[in-house]
Formats: structure tokens, sequence, C-alpha cells
């Protein structure tokens, strides 16, 4: 029984839309929200399901399931971006479409939230196969997606070649090329300069305001990245090129360690060469685990959800965890990290790097006049430190938490600006 009772807590603790909810009630509460307004803004908009029939290469068809939660249009076009992944749940995609409604909010750019998901395994299906699921989806939402009405992005295992065959489907139905459907596309294709790192460069920016904030210095700082993908590996070589010490990284097998400071260029040239961080020479082998409760300035989990939990949470040495994924940390585990002082820069702002570049893009494809790199990261730059100086403010002033502070400036903005709209009846 008791056993069981365990069970329960760990599917609820980590099941990210319980995750987000309870930040959400905890925020809603503190705000003294409208109960109104909190009826609303507590389900999202709109959930599409759809099954994807695709003909694999072998002649066989297979029928996938997609998703496409469109969790709030208040502010602007749904954003967020679509994820291929085994595990995917209908639970998960509605929590991180929530997120992304509180993302654009926190960073103050002119989106509601919206998140897709299909279920498959990328690593054993062919380009093409990749390719014909892509189509028939984005097939299938051509009367959701749309400039004005939500506009996807790249995310786990999706990257510039899925971003160009959604733009290119919706076109062909459009009857012309409409680039601003999408983000993250190609740069040739219309792309935006500088988007493939934004998510990366905006984590940099928000490590060096906390590490000024607490009076560390940065040649002395230890930096551990859980993660190598788009996010983690481009978070830990800017880190680098800064002058962080980077002590760990790791990939989806495991990690390295080397408590003088590892080689990022070289480590990843090994990566790009064996496809995996295993046996990478110049290290000692930790794993994904221990990696995170590794004695450190910075930790900066880039992987996926739930990572620090009620069962993690008191190990973790570090004093300022950057989170790079969305939902890395549960509800139950903020409590531990505030009581062990913990200087937190929660997801919605931490990560918000890649939409706000996705929102330069946007722009950029509608005026049909591209922006040079340096533009398009001082911009960047400019939004995160911003952002950052917002929520740490709010945090100070209403004595809350970070991650709560975020919530509380995000929500009051949307909040607002559904009471101005007011209710379509
Ligand atoms: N997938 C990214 C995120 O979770 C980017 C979304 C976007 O650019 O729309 O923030």
């Amino acid at each position: 029984m008791g056993a069981l009772v365990d069970d329960i807590r760990v599917i609820r603790e980590e099941n990210p839309f319980e995750s987000m909810m309870s930040r959400f009630d905890n925020a809603a509460q503190l705000l003294n929200l409208d109960p109104d307004l909190y009826k609303v803004l507590r389900v999202p908009n709109r959930e599409i399901t759809i099954y994807i029939p695709v003909f694999m290469d072998d002649g066989r068809i297979e029928v996938f399931t997609g998703y496409r939660v469109q969790h709030n249009f208040a502010r602007g076009p749904a954003k967020g971006g679509i994820r291929f992944a085994p595990d995917i749940t209908l639970d998960e995609i509605r929590a991180l479409a929530a997120w992304m409604t509180w993302k654009c909010a926190v960073v103050n750019i002119p989106f509601g939230g919206a998140k897709g998901g299909i279920i498959c395994d990328p690593s054993q299906m062919s380009q093409a196969e990749l390719e014909r699921m892509t189509r028939r989806y984005t097939a299938e939402l051509i009367d959701f997606i749309g400039p004005e009405r939500d506009v996807p992005a790249p995310d786990m295992n999706t990257n510039e070649q899925t971003m160009a065959w959604i733009m290119d489907t919706y076109s062909m139905h459009a009857r012309h090329t409409v680039t601003a459907v999408v983000t993250g596309k190609p740069i040739d294709l219309s792309g935006s300069r500088g988007r493939r790192e934004a998510t990366g460069r905006g984590l940099l920016c928000v490590t060096n305001e906390a590490v000024k904030k607490l009076g560390l210095k940065v040649p002395e700082a230890r930096v551990v990245v859980q993660g190598s993908g788009n996010v983690g590996g481009t978070a830990a070589r800017l880190l680098y090129e800064t002058g962080y010490k980077l002590v760990a990284l790791s990939d989806i097998h495991g990690g390295i360690y080397n408590a003088k400071g590892l080689d990022i260029p070289d480590v990843m040239q090994y990566l790009a060469k064996n496809n995996s961080l295993e046996l990478y020479p110049r290290a000692e082998p930790v794993s994904n685990h221990e990696l995170l409760e590794l004695d450190c300035e910075v930790l900066l989990p880039a992987a996926t959800e739930n990572q620090i939990t009620s069962h993690n949470a008191d190990k973790i040495r570090c004093r300022i965890l950057v989170e790079g994924a969305n939902g890395p940390t549960t509800a139950a585990a903020d409590e531990i990290l505030e009581r062990k002082g913990v200087f937190v820069i929660p997801d919605i702002l931490a990560n918000a790097g890649g939409v706000t570049c996705s929102y330069f893009e946007w722009v950029q494809d509608r005026m049909g006049y591209f922006w040079k790199e340096e533009l398009v990261n001082e911009r960047l730059q400019d939004i995160m430190v911003a952002s950052f100086n917002d929520v740490v403010k709010y945090a100070e002033s209403h004595n809350v938490n970070n991650r709560i502070a975020a919530y509380m400036l995000a929500i009051d903005r949307v909040a607002y600006i559904t009471r101005v709209r007011g209710i379509y009846a």
C-alpha cells in the first residue's frame, strides 16, 4: 500500500501539467487573481489531436498520433515548438503550451502560447518518412496555423529541415510562399541569423547577470551542463568562450567530468565524431544523475523535464540553477531549493532566448528585410537582461522566489489583456 501511494505521488510530481498548474495556482493566489479570469486562464484555448497515416519506406502504413495545444491567444498569435519523441503525452504538451504563454509574457513579446508533438521515434525513421509525417501533420493543421494564428518552431528532435517542410507544405496550400508561418527555418529560407544559437545565448545573458548579482567571478565560476544538444551544447560553448570553467557536460547516455575544466571545443569535436561522450579520454565518466549533484557555482539542466525532483533536490550543490530545458525541476523540488538558498533562473525566463529570436524572425519575415547577426544578438541581449531584472526586482519587492515572480509577472500581463479585450459572446 505504502509503495502504491509512493508511486502515485511520483506520477503526480512528474506530471509536467501538475507542476505547471501548482505554480500557476500559487501565483494566481498571490496576485489575488479575479476568480473569473482564473477560470479562463487555467485552461487551454484549444487542443487538437491528429492521427497521421504515413507510408513507411517498406510500403506499410503506420498511423502516428500528434497533438497541437493552443493555450492562449490574448497577446497575439500562439507560439511554440513541435517535438518528436516516443514518450510524448497530451498532458506534457498541455504544460509546455502553457509555459509558452507565460514565457512570451515574461519577455513581453506579442505572442500567446502553443506546443505540438508527434509520438514517434525519429531515430528509427528515415528522412523520407519524417518528411511525409511532418507534411501530413502540417496539412491536418492547415486551418489552425499561420503567421497570424499559430507559429510553430523547433523543439526536441525537430530542426531547421523540419521547419522548411512545414513552411513548404503550408505555402503549397496557400498557393504562395508564406515564410512567417514557422520560425527556426534555415537562414537561406528566410530564417533569422542567430536563431540557432539564441536559446544558448539567452542562457549566457541570464547567467552573466546572476553571477554579477551574487558577486561571483567568471573565471572561478564552475559550470555543469546537462545535455549537449542545440540548447546545452551551444550554452556550454558560449559560456566557455566567455571564460567560465565548464567542469561537466553530458549527453543522453551519460556525462563527463574534469575538475580542472573541460576543453569544450575538443569535447564537441569528439561528440560530433563519435556521436557519444562515452569514452572521452580527457575526463572521468559520471552518470546523468551524479552530474546534477556535482559541486559547482552554476548548474544548467538543458536536457528534459523532471531532472530535479523531491528525491534529489536536497543533494543539489550549485549556487545558481539556470533552467535551459522546459520543466527540469518539479514543483515539489522548488521548496527544497528555496530552503537551500539556490538562486533559480526559471525556465520561462532562462530559456526564452529561443522564442525571443523567433519573434525577430517573424518580424523580419513580415518586413521582408533581414538583420545583421550583431543586431539580432544585441536586441536579444537587451530583452534577456531587461526581463531578468524585471523578474528579480519583482521577486524582491513581493518577497517571493524568482519562479513565482516570473509566473506572477506573466499571469498579470495576460490577465490584464484578457480583461481589457473582454469575453466575446
Ligand atoms: N521550442 C522553444 C521553446 O520551448 C522555442 C519556441 C519558439 O521559438 O516558438 O521555447
